[in-house]
């Protein structure tokens, strides 16, 4: 099989019947491509292949959104699927949400979100990326997002989910192919659309971002707001501080002894007392939003769990 195309489709693929013992339980694929500038394709490549793969050099990527079109009232959820990545724990890429752009689907050194047609994703196409590539190395040195105007994009889980879509094509501006996973629970990153269960990753996503990582370390200064950080400072926050109450430990049994596995979410240096707009704030208002509120449906947490239960782990942006 060799998929080149990295547009997500409508069109239901036919998934060839495979017994399910033959299935391998990780699937996931790179994009490798050997060309520089701007690039919507690219082959489809195991995280070992000897020539590898496009990756980032720097683990912190900012994101604007330009809202033409259909974007007004699509930033929470722009947050949410940047988080779904953000928050894979034993990867490092930040993406950091920065704001609103005029910048569209072009070479502009702007990573962008927008809303259009005629950019090479029309008709059953959902959404499409792009990749600014340097060489030699596969270095990504930008990445855009254009959403199929055409569609109705919902952010209430119907059809067509903005969240799972967005989650699934920041996936490809990390490098990520389209998974050969064709069990279920199904990857974010399969070909084709499958509803709102493509808002959280699978272990298949996981990996992928974990193996680029492990194969092309990034350069690391600190971590942005919004980011996650070690608790034992291997790594520290930009900001010096972390959010109140948002350590979260793989292994329960870390907490308050060895802090092993244990992570933190980086704040926002506080105005005063409170949190600036933009900023990061614990959802439990151990501290508070300057502004006195916070961006409709930003909250999400390091424990999923943990949303909607005691929200302790979890966060929101200061409007
Ligand atoms: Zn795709």
């Amino acid at each position: 099989m060799n998929r080149t195309h990295w547009v997500r489709s409508i069109v239901c693929a036919t998934v060839a019947t495979m017994l399910a013992s033959a299935a391998p339980s990780h699937a996931y694929r790179m994009i490798q491509n050997f060309n520089s500038g701007r690039q919507t394709s690219g082959s489809q490549v195991t995280c070992n292949d000897p020539n590898g793969f496009t990756h980032w050099t720097s683990a912190n990527t900012n994101w604007y959104h330009n809202v033409s079109n259909q974007g007004s009232g699509k930033d929470a959820t722009l947050y949410n699927a940047m988080n779904v990545w953000t928050f894979v724990l034993g990867a490092d890429h930040s993406l950091s949400y920065r704001g609103r752009t005029t910048a569209g689907f072009t070479t502009d050194g702007i990573n962008a979100v927008s809303w259009g047609t005629g950019q090479g994703c029309s008709g059953s196409c959902l959404a499409l990326t792009a990749l600014v590539l340097q060489q030699p190395g596969q270095v990504i040195v930008e990445s855009d997002i254009t959403f199929n105007n055409a569609v109705t994009w919902t952010t209430n889980g119907s059809n067509y989910d903005t969240w799972s879509v967005a989650a699934h094509e920041f996936g490809h501006t990390l490098g990520i192919h389209h998974t050969e996973l064709t069990s279920t629970p199904y990857p974010t990153m399969r070909a084709t659309y499958f509803g709102s269960d493509a808002r959280t990753l699978e272990t298949d996503d996981q990996s992928a971002i974990q193996c680029s990582q492990g194969t092309y370390p990034p350069s690391l200064s600190c971590i942005p707001d919004g980011g996650v950080d070690d608790t034992l400072s291997n790594t520290d926050c930009c900001s010096g501080v972390a959010v109140q109450g948002s350590t979260y430990c793989t292994n329960p049994a870390d907490y308050g002894t060895t802090w092993a596995s244990c992570f933190q979410i980086c704040g926002s240096v506080p105005t005063g007392s409170c949190a600036p707009s933009g900023g990061v704030d614990d959802t439990l208002s151990l501290t508070s939003c300057c502004s006195g509120a916070a961006v409709s449906g930003s909250t999400r947490c390091l424990d999923p769990a943990d949303y909607g239960t005691d929200w302790t782990s979890c966060i929101h942006t200061c409007l």
